[in-house]
Protein backbone atom coordinates (compact mmCIF):
# COMPACT_ATOMS: atom_id res chain seq x y z
CA UNK A 1 0.00 0.00 0.00
CA UNK A 2 2.90 2.52 1.16
CA UNK A 3 4.52 1.16 -2.24
CA UNK A 4 1.62 2.16 -4.24
CA UNK A 5 1.09 5.61 -2.86
CA UNK A 6 5.34 6.55 -3.73
CA UNK A 7 4.43 5.43 -7.19
CA UNK A 8 1.50 7.75 -7.52
CA UNK A 9 3.12 10.64 -5.53
CA UNK A 10 6.39 9.87 -8.26
CA UNK A 11 3.85 9.74 -11.19
CA UNK A 12 1.80 12.96 -10.07
CA UNK A 13 5.59 14.58 -9.39
CA UNK A 14 6.62 13.70 -13.29
CA UNK A 15 3.29 15.54 -14.57
CA UNK A 16 4.43 18.73 -13.05
CA UNK A 17 7.68 18.64 -14.32
CA UNK A 18 6.34 18.07 -17.33
CA UNK A 19 3.54 20.65 -17.71
CA UNK A 20 6.28 23.22 -16.31
CA UNK A 21 8.52 21.87 -19.09
CA UNK A 22 6.19 22.21 -22.05
CA UNK A 23 5.20 25.68 -20.57
CA UNK A 24 8.39 27.21 -20.42
CA UNK A 25 8.79 25.76 -24.09
CA UNK A 26 5.96 27.26 -25.02
CA UNK A 27 6.43 30.74 -23.54
CA UNK A 28 7.43 32.79 -26.29
CA UNK A 29 10.77 34.88 -26.07
CA UNK A 30 11.34 37.24 -28.48
CA UNK A 31 15.10 38.04 -28.74
CA UNK A 32 15.85 42.31 -29.10
CA UNK A 33 19.61 42.31 -30.32
CA UNK A 34 21.45 45.46 -29.10
CA UNK A 35 24.45 46.89 -31.57
CA UNK A 36 26.78 49.77 -31.21
CA UNK A 37 28.88 50.55 -34.25
CA UNK A 38 29.51 48.59 -36.80
CA UNK A 39 32.69 48.74 -38.43
CA UNK A 40 35.83 47.27 -39.45
CA UNK A 41 38.57 49.52 -38.45
CA UNK A 42 37.82 50.73 -35.14
CA UNK A 43 38.44 48.75 -32.16
CA UNK A 44 36.13 49.63 -30.20
CA UNK A 45 34.85 47.44 -27.30
CA UNK A 46 31.41 48.69 -28.87
CA UNK A 47 31.84 47.43 -32.14
CA UNK A 48 31.14 44.28 -34.10
CA UNK A 49 32.77 44.27 -37.63
CA UNK A 50 30.90 45.05 -40.80
CA UNK A 51 31.56 41.21 -41.86
CA UNK A 52 30.66 40.01 -38.48
CA UNK A 53 27.57 42.09 -38.61
CA UNK A 54 26.86 41.11 -42.45
CA UNK A 55 27.16 37.34 -41.48
CA UNK A 56 24.32 37.53 -38.31
CA UNK A 57 22.29 39.40 -40.55
CA UNK A 58 22.34 36.71 -43.27
CA UNK A 59 22.11 33.91 -40.41
CA UNK A 60 18.86 35.91 -39.40
CA UNK A 61 17.50 36.00 -43.26
CA UNK A 62 18.21 32.05 -43.76
CA UNK A 63 17.00 30.98 -40.81
CA UNK A 64 13.86 32.18 -41.49
CA UNK A 65 13.62 35.43 -38.88
CA UNK A 66 11.36 38.08 -39.47
CA UNK A 67 12.30 41.49 -38.29
CA UNK A 68 9.84 43.75 -36.15
CA UNK A 69 9.08 47.23 -35.09
CA UNK A 70 9.10 48.12 -31.19
CA UNK A 71 5.43 48.70 -31.78
CA UNK A 72 5.14 45.08 -33.04
CA UNK A 73 6.56 44.17 -29.98
CA UNK A 74 4.72 45.78 -27.41
CA UNK A 75 1.29 45.33 -29.73
CA UNK A 76 2.20 41.60 -28.82
CA UNK A 77 2.59 42.40 -25.39
CA UNK A 78 0.26 44.22 -24.31
CA UNK A 79 -3.20 43.32 -26.81
CA UNK A 80 -2.14 40.25 -27.79
CA UNK A 81 -1.58 41.06 -31.21
CA UNK A 82 -0.13 37.79 -33.41
CA UNK A 83 3.57 38.38 -33.92
CA UNK A 84 5.61 36.85 -37.72
CA UNK A 85 7.21 33.25 -36.97
CA UNK A 86 10.36 33.52 -35.17
CA UNK A 87 10.28 37.60 -34.76
CA UNK A 88 13.63 39.46 -33.97
CA UNK A 89 13.82 42.96 -33.11
CA UNK A 90 16.94 44.36 -34.21
CA UNK A 91 18.05 47.95 -32.37
CA UNK A 92 21.43 49.97 -32.54
CA UNK A 93 22.27 52.52 -29.42
CA UNK A 94 23.30 55.95 -29.94
CA UNK A 95 23.51 56.77 -33.55
CA UNK A 96 26.57 56.35 -35.15
CA UNK A 97 27.58 57.30 -38.33
CA UNK A 98 28.47 53.76 -39.21
CA UNK A 99 24.86 52.89 -38.56
CA UNK A 100 24.38 54.31 -42.00
CA UNK A 101 27.35 53.65 -43.69
CA UNK A 102 28.25 49.92 -42.84
CA UNK A 103 25.06 48.79 -41.65
CA UNK A 104 22.59 50.11 -43.23
CA UNK A 105 23.13 48.48 -46.72
CA UNK A 106 23.24 45.09 -44.83
CA UNK A 107 20.41 45.07 -43.48
CA UNK A 108 18.87 46.34 -47.27
CA UNK A 109 20.19 43.40 -48.64
CA UNK A 110 18.66 40.78 -46.63
CA UNK A 111 15.20 42.72 -46.01
CA UNK A 112 15.62 43.42 -42.59
CA UNK A 113 14.50 46.23 -40.09
CA UNK A 114 15.94 47.83 -37.52
CA UNK A 115 15.57 50.43 -34.64
CA UNK A 116 18.11 52.75 -33.75
CA UNK A 117 18.39 54.71 -30.61
CA UNK A 118 19.30 58.32 -30.84
CA UNK A 119 21.17 61.02 -28.32
CA UNK A 120 19.38 64.02 -29.57
CA UNK A 121 22.25 65.93 -28.70
CA UNK A 122 24.70 64.56 -30.69
CA UNK A 123 22.98 64.51 -34.23
CA UNK A 124 25.17 65.91 -36.45
CA UNK A 125 28.51 65.53 -34.51
CA UNK A 126 31.56 63.91 -36.55
CA UNK A 127 31.23 60.26 -36.09
CA UNK A 128 27.22 60.21 -35.78
CA UNK A 129 24.32 60.32 -37.93
CA UNK A 130 23.31 63.22 -38.93
CA UNK A 131 19.45 64.56 -40.02
CA UNK A 132 19.66 63.66 -43.93
CA UNK A 133 20.82 60.20 -43.21
CA UNK A 134 17.92 59.61 -40.43
CA UNK A 135 15.42 60.88 -42.74
CA UNK A 136 16.82 58.73 -45.73
CA UNK A 137 16.75 56.04 -43.87
CA UNK A 138 13.18 56.70 -42.14
CA UNK A 139 12.17 56.46 -45.22
CA UNK A 140 13.85 52.62 -45.88
CA UNK A 141 12.55 50.40 -42.78
CA UNK A 142 14.71 51.62 -40.16
CA UNK A 143 12.27 53.46 -37.15
CA UNK A 144 13.89 55.90 -34.33
CA UNK A 145 13.54 56.02 -30.61
CA UNK A 146 14.88 58.05 -27.57
CA UNK A 147 18.41 57.72 -25.77
CA UNK A 148 18.00 60.82 -24.30
CA UNK A 149 19.72 64.22 -24.69
CA UNK A 150 23.14 63.38 -23.88
CA UNK A 151 23.69 60.06 -22.67
CA UNK A 152 23.67 60.54 -18.92
CA UNK A 153 23.47 57.66 -16.23
CA UNK A 154 19.77 58.27 -15.23
CA UNK A 155 20.26 57.20 -11.71
CA UNK A 156 22.76 59.51 -10.69
CA UNK A 157 20.77 63.05 -12.04
CA UNK A 158 19.58 64.26 -8.86
CA UNK A 159 17.66 67.24 -10.70
CA UNK A 160 14.20 66.58 -11.77
CA UNK A 161 14.56 69.54 -14.12
CA UNK A 162 17.67 67.97 -15.87
CA UNK A 163 15.69 64.67 -16.07
CA UNK A 164 12.82 66.42 -17.98
CA UNK A 165 15.63 67.58 -20.32
CA UNK A 166 17.13 64.23 -21.04
CA UNK A 167 13.81 62.26 -21.17
CA UNK A 168 11.12 65.12 -22.17
CA UNK A 169 12.88 67.12 -24.00
CA UNK A 170 15.00 65.33 -25.93
CA UNK A 171 11.81 63.17 -26.71
CA UNK A 172 10.37 66.32 -28.34
CA UNK A 173 12.99 67.93 -30.35
CA UNK A 174 13.59 64.50 -32.29
CA UNK A 175 9.64 63.87 -32.89
CA UNK A 176 9.76 67.69 -34.59
CA UNK A 177 12.38 66.43 -36.84
CA UNK A 178 10.56 62.87 -37.04
CA UNK A 179 7.43 63.88 -37.86
CA UNK A 180 5.63 60.71 -35.22
CA UNK A 181 5.29 60.01 -31.80
CA UNK A 182 8.44 58.53 -30.15
CA UNK A 183 7.47 55.97 -28.08
CA UNK A 184 10.39 54.16 -26.93
CA UNK A 185 13.31 54.94 -25.10
CA UNK A 186 16.99 52.60 -24.29
CA UNK A 187 18.45 53.67 -21.09
CA UNK A 188 21.70 55.04 -21.51
CA UNK A 189 24.04 52.03 -20.07
CA UNK A 190 20.67 50.05 -19.10
CA UNK A 191 21.12 52.55 -16.02
CA UNK A 192 17.31 53.17 -13.99
CA UNK A 193 15.92 53.16 -10.88
CA UNK A 194 11.95 53.51 -9.73
CA UNK A 195 12.16 57.22 -9.94
CA UNK A 196 13.67 57.37 -13.49
CA UNK A 197 10.95 54.70 -14.60
CA UNK A 198 7.83 56.98 -13.04
CA UNK A 199 9.07 60.05 -15.46
CA UNK A 200 9.75 57.76 -18.20
CA UNK A 201 5.79 57.12 -17.85
CA UNK A 202 4.79 60.21 -17.16
CA UNK A 203 6.44 61.58 -20.12
CA UNK A 204 4.81 59.49 -22.51
CA UNK A 205 6.99 56.34 -23.12
CA UNK A 206 5.16 53.32 -24.09
CA UNK A 207 8.09 51.00 -22.99
CA UNK A 208 12.26 51.16 -22.18
CA UNK A 209 14.53 48.94 -23.27
CA UNK A 210 18.11 48.24 -20.40
CA UNK A 211 20.75 45.98 -21.72
CA UNK A 212 19.60 43.36 -19.38
CA UNK A 213 20.71 39.94 -20.81
CA UNK A 214 17.08 38.34 -22.10
CA UNK A 215 14.72 37.66 -24.03
CA UNK A 216 11.02 39.38 -23.29
CA UNK A 217 8.01 37.53 -23.25
CA UNK A 218 4.30 39.00 -23.02
CA UNK A 219 4.48 38.82 -19.26
CA UNK A 220 7.71 41.08 -18.45
CA UNK A 221 7.48 44.93 -17.23
CA UNK A 222 7.58 46.93 -20.43
CA UNK A 223 9.62 49.42 -18.99
CA UNK A 224 13.00 47.67 -17.94
CA UNK A 225 13.07 45.15 -21.10
CA UNK A 226 15.93 42.80 -22.21
CA UNK A 227 17.63 42.58 -24.79
CA UNK A 228 20.65 40.65 -26.36
CA UNK A 229 24.07 42.61 -26.75
CA UNK A 230 26.06 42.26 -29.62
CA UNK A 231 29.33 43.77 -28.79
CA UNK A 232 33.08 43.72 -27.30
CA UNK A 233 34.78 43.22 -30.66
CA UNK A 234 37.50 41.42 -29.09
CA UNK A 235 35.31 38.64 -27.40
CA UNK A 236 33.15 38.26 -30.02
CA UNK A 237 32.82 35.10 -32.07
CA UNK A 238 29.63 34.35 -34.76
CA UNK A 239 29.18 31.31 -32.15
CA UNK A 240 28.65 33.64 -29.35
CA UNK A 241 26.12 35.40 -31.20
CA UNK A 242 24.68 32.45 -31.63
CA UNK A 243 24.58 31.24 -27.98
CA UNK A 244 23.02 34.92 -27.13
CA UNK A 245 20.20 34.41 -29.62
CA UNK A 246 19.06 31.06 -28.11
CA UNK A 247 19.88 30.29 -24.71
CA UNK A 248 19.65 34.42 -23.34
CA UNK A 249 19.48 32.64 -20.02
CA UNK A 250 22.52 30.65 -20.34
CA UNK A 251 24.43 33.53 -21.25
CA UNK A 252 23.20 36.08 -18.65
CA UNK A 253 24.52 32.97 -16.00
CA UNK A 254 27.82 33.29 -17.36
CA UNK A 255 27.67 37.22 -17.83
CA UNK A 256 27.12 37.53 -13.84
CA UNK A 257 31.25 36.17 -13.55
CA UNK A 258 31.59 38.89 -16.22
CA UNK A 259 30.78 42.04 -16.01
CA UNK A 260 29.63 43.86 -19.61
CA UNK A 261 31.23 47.08 -21.23
CA UNK A 262 28.73 49.21 -23.01
ZN1 LIG B 1 24.18 54.45 -25.32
Amino acid sequence: MLKNKKFYIIIVLLLLCSFSAIKIINKKEIPVLNYHEINNDKHSPLAVTTDEFTAQMKYLKEHNYNSITPDQLLDYMQKGKPLPDNPVLITFDDGYVDNYTNAYPVLKQYGLNATIFLISHYIGWQGYLTWPEINEMQNNNITFEGHTYDHPQLSKVKDDNELKRQLHDSKIDLQNHLSYQVDYLAYPYGDYDQHVISLVKEYGYRAAFTVNLGDDAASDDVYTLNRVPVFQIRKHTFFKFWLNLHFPYLMRAKQLLHRPIF
